[in-house]
């Protein structure tokens, strides 16, 4: 059966967000910005500095926490109606 609780994923908008990208070539690892709470933070997966960058990602997944706030906001509107 199709699970049409999970988010059609092409579905969402994707827009340019700061990131911070590790400064290792042989590395991919990075983080968004909200999550980096030093200065410049260190990559968690080889531990290099990182490099302010720019990504394209999808504007509903920010966060867990926006995902579940957006779902929220989503369940109130129906409420409401
Ligand atoms: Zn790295």
């Amino acid at each position: 059966m199709y699970n049409s609780r999970k988010l059609p994923l092409d579905m969402i908008p994707s827009e340019m967000t700061e990131i911070w990208s590790c400064m290792k070539e042989s590395c991919n690892g990075w983080i968004r910005d909200n999550y980096a709470f030093e200065t410049v933070p260190t990559c968690n997966q080889c531990m290099s500095p990182m490099n302010r960058s720019m990504k394209s990602l999808p504007i509903l997944l920010d966060s867990s926490y926006d995902l579940k706030l957006t779902l929220k906001r989503i369940a109130a509107k129906k409420e409401n109606d």
